[in-house]
């Protein structure tokens, strides 16, 4: 017997049927005699939906409202999927954050997850009952409703798996597990049977939306053993059904390059023209902290008249508080014009084996120059290297580096 988390992601409850057959998972888990809490997220479309009213309203609207009305899409599944288990025979009852409660604190759009208290669950389902937990949500320090970022199932999901002290979250999504790279961009990805902590939570933070990278990290903090699987693939699911997310030396045989990645979601700006003097990169960067806009890629070009040219990718939603802060800050840095290229794609390789092997990024040039991609910044960490470049090479680009690096199916 295991006390067990699942999380069933926007597809996986996505219409009735597509409910029933959840429901049929999660007894098949509890006629094994297992204990069983479950994560839902919203039906697939649903939270764009709401989303787009709340925008639709109001370009800038009131981010407490707006977790009011994008946290409705988990109520309305967790219910459902309640009512769906009583129907073939399991007892089971829908919880939503703030019943709970899942604590967070008040950053709205965005929350972090603060304490869960697990006893009431706990107790119940060592009654035999199966308690459906709307993902995505919680409850902050002034009782209103908060979300905790897109994706946030999968946080809500290993948040609860630490709470409950579970022995395992399984997260069933549209895919059976994780792939060197997307799977529906790249045919020939491969299925890895492991993934580091670490590798994970770079490949998450880099773009790979299988896993939100809040619940990666939370996963490694806590110690919980994910796994990534699909509700779409037929019964029975056993030990060796899709990817564990696991410790790296849990990993015997380390490839050099884990995964590819790659992210629309981010625009380039440049500051054109600033003087070369102390305290500009300061400036800048600090109006943009000021605003909350967070900074990813930077690289700064000198000119020979002694100017320099900024260059940096901020995520598309700060766009316009990237660009508000920026023309406030003109009058005191000088700069002649600020250009904005919303058309950039990054595209990341990610290893553990980097730490001890030379050369991946050469690698990545090369390819890339192979098929004429120019490369407009780079950044670098220990596990990772990433480029931007033009959006319409991403799908060229990404198949071009999941062959050099030898990922290809055989
Ligand atoms: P869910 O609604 O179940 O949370 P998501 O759409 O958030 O599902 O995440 C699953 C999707 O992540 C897959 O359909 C796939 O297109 C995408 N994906 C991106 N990178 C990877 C990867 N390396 N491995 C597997 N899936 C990936
Ligand atoms: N429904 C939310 C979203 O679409 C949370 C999730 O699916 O994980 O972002
Ligand atoms: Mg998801």
């Amino acid at each position: 017997m295991a006390r067990i988390v699942m999380k069933f992601g926007g597809t996986s409850v996505a219409g009735l049927d597509r409910i029933r057959n959840v429901a049929g998972r999660v007894k098949r888990e509890v006629d094994a005699g297992n204990q069983v809490a479950v994560v839902v997220s919203a039906m697939a479309g649903e939270t764009n939906k709401l989303l787009g009213w709340c925008q639709a309203l109001s370009a800038l609207h009131d981010a407490r409202e707006y977790d009011a009305v994008v946290a409705t899409g988990e109520q309305v599944t967790a219910g459902l999927l309640a009512i769906a288990l009583q129907e073939v025979g399991v007892e089971a009852r829908s919880w939503q954050g703030w019943q709970i409660p899942i604590q967070t604190d008040n950053a709205h759009g965005k929350a972090r997850i603060r304490e869960i208290d697990g006893s009431d669950l706990i107790k119940r389902m060592g009654m035999g009952h199966v308690a459906v937990v709307t993902g995505f949500q919680g409850i902050a320090p002034n009782r209103r409703i908060t979300t905790l970022g897109r994706g946030g199932s999968d946080t809500s999901a290993v948040a609860l798996a630490a709470a409950l002290k579970a022995d395992r979250c399984d997260i069933y999504t549209d895919v059976d597990g994780v792939y060197t790279t997307d799977p529906r961009i790249v045919p020939s990805a491969r299925r890895l049977d492991r993934i580091a902590y670490e590798e994970m939570l770079e490949l998450a933070s880099v773009g790979a939306k299988v896993l939100q990278t809040r619940s990666v990290e939370l996963a490694m903090n806590e110690h919980v053993r994910v796994r990534v699987l699909s509700s779409f693939q037929d019964l029975p699911v056993d030990a060796e059904t899709g990817t564990l997310v696991v410790d790296e030396d849990e990993i015997v045989e380390k490839q050099m390059v884990a995964g590819i990645a790659y992210s629309r979601d981010d625009a380039k700006i440049t500051v054109r023209r600033v003087p070369d003097r102390p305290g500009i990169a300061a400036t800048i960067f600090g109006a943009l902290a000021a605003q909350n806009v967070n900074v990813d890629m930077i690289v700064q070009n000198i000119a020979a008249d002694s100017t320099t040219d900024m260059t940096f990718t901020v995520s598309k939603a700060d766009l316009p508080r990237a660009r508000m802060a920026l023309q406030e800050v003109k009058p005191a840095i000088n700069y002649i014009e600020l250009l904005e290229d919303p058309n950039v794609a990054k595209i990341s390789v990610v290893g553990v084996g980097m730490r001890s092997h030379a050369g991946v990024a050469n690698t990545m040039f090369r390819a890339l120059a192979d098929k004429a991609i120019n490369i407009e910044v780079i950044s670098t960490s220990e596990i990772k290297v990433s480029v931007l470049i033009a959006a319409e090479y991403t799908e060229l680009a990404v198949r071009a580096l999941h062959t050099a690096y030898g990922l290809d199916v055989a």
